[in-house]
């Protein structure tokens, strides 16, 4: 049983597809710094944006 973010439920665009998946919150919160970075051109994740994904994150 492991966890999941879609980065279209907090980031800033509606469209992304990108699907963070892990077995912590850590895991996740580490792929969606990675994600922010690359592809959204983000140099560090804003504090909303941590308490977003945490609030965000579901069970699978
Ligand atoms: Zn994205």
């Amino acid at each position: 049983m492991g966890k999941k973010l879609q980065c279209k439920h907090i980031g800033p665009d509606a469209d992304c597809q990108f699907v963070a998946r892990g077995e912590t919150n850590d895991e996740i919160l580490a792929q969606v710094a990675d994600h922010a970075k690359t592809v959204h051109g983000l140099s560090e994740v804003p504090p909303e944006l941590v308490q977003a994904a945490l609030s965000n994150i579901s069970e699978e």
